[in-house]
């Protein structure tokens, strides 16, 4: 990531844009992110991505990988993506904060057999009301009768590949999800014809089994978050962090533990922290920030390990004293050299917004 110093004389830096799946139940969410997982590990060696509490790191030189000829990594100074691991427009609502979005961008999984159902009308009234610019992935194109797969192929050229028949089936389903979105009020068209994705939506043709579409996907996520996000992804690296709980988690040796999105600054060891709970702000100071441990170096029953800092964007596991009432959805602040006050006035401010918005659903 680029680093350099502001006229405020702030460290800013470019920071990862977060990415949630959603959809409905059985349209291929998980798979499709254990894909792009998969293609990201077969990529790089291993540490190319990074699995964080709740979330995956995928940077850009490995999605330059998948993608080949599709992304140049030149033209792109973010850093990446970070997947949220949770997939599921529940969380996705539930964890959405006043303040800073849980997720910058969206992947709508549509199976390509079935199209819109119940779940993904749900799904995008929510991406509707908070203004979240998402893709479609037009899932399980292998299912097609007489699909000849081709593993982690471009979904455009495999497409091209098939026979008439098989192009010409598919593409009844994928203009039939065209129509869809169109009566929900979005203009969409297939992603290779989209010129100005702020106006229309790219439905991109995958494959969560076979991994066709995923470079598809990957370029345009990174498309669209380079030309519309840049703005909002300049952070100041240094300053009191600003996250989402994710979850509240018993943790071994540490008692009631959050799993945290961390979106904005740094959060260090010896921070003290403001986090929403049920009964209202609850003051209190980092005991320890926590990681996976890597796979390969599991020898105790240590399943994480410590870490000095967490930067923005990553998850992390936060032990601190008195989560037991902390609330999943629910505000994280670093304090650092502002006044207390103001910092639990803020998430104060946060949480009775998502009292408010969980109302209305
Ligand atoms: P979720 O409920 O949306 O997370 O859906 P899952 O990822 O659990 O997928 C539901 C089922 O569809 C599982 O049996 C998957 O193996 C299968 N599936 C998902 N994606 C694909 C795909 O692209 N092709 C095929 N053939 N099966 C898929």
């Amino acid at each position: 990531s680029e680093h350099h110093q502001t006229e405020q004389g702030e460290a800013s830096s470019l920071r990862t844009p977060i990415v949630a799946v959603l959809g409905h139940v059985d349209h291929g969410k998980t798979s499709l992110l254990d894909q792009i997982r998969g293609s990201a590990v077969s990529e790089g060696e291993a540490g190319a991505i990074t699995q964080h509490i709740g979330s995956t790191a995928v940077p850009l030189d490995v999605i330059s990988g998948i993608a080949g000829d599709l992304v140049d990594p030149d033209d792109f100074d973010l850093p990446g993506l970070l997947f949220i691991d949770t997939p599921g427009h529940h969380s996705f609502s539930t964890l959405r904060s006043r303040g800073g979005a849980l997720a910058d961008i969206a992947i709508l999984v549509v199976d390509v057999n079935d199209g819109f159902q119940p779940q993904t009308h749900e799904a995008v009234d929510i991406l509707k009301r908070t203004s979240t610019p998402f893709v479609v992935a037009a899932n399980k194109i292998d299912t097609v009768p007489g699909w000849n797969p081709e593993e982690g192929r471009p979904s455009k050229l495999a497409i091209e590949a098939q026979s008439d028949r098989v192009q010409s089936d598919l593409n009844e389903n994928l203009y039939e999800i065209i129509g869809q979105l169109s009566d929900e009020d979005f203009s969409a068209d297939m992603y290779w014809r989209v010129q100005n994705f702020q106006s229309n939506i790219g439905v991109v043709p995958v494959s969560a089994e076979t991994g066709e579409g995923i470079p598809d996907l990957l370029t345009v996520l990174m498309g669209l978050s380079q030309r519309y996000m840049k703005e909002e992804m300049a952070i100041d690296v240094d300053g009191p962090a600003a996250g989402t709980v994710l979850e509240v988690t018993d943790t071994q040796g540490f008692g009631a533990t959050i799993d945290a999105v961390i979106y904005d600054g740094t959060i260090r060891e010896d921070d003290q922290i403001v986090v929403g709970g049920q009964a209202g702000p609850i003051v209190t100071d980092v005991r320890a920030l926590l990681q996976p441990r890597p796979l390969s170096e599991i020898r105790s029953d240590d399943e994480f390990e410590k870490v000095d800092e967490v930067v923005a964007a990553q998850g992390v596991k936060v032990a601190a004293p008195d989560l037991d009432d902390a609330m999943a959805g629910a505000p994280v602040r670093v304090v650092r050299d502002r006044p207390i006050e103001e910092v639990v006035a803020e998430v104060k401010a946060e949480l009775e917004d998502i009292q408010v918005s969980t109302e209305e659903e």
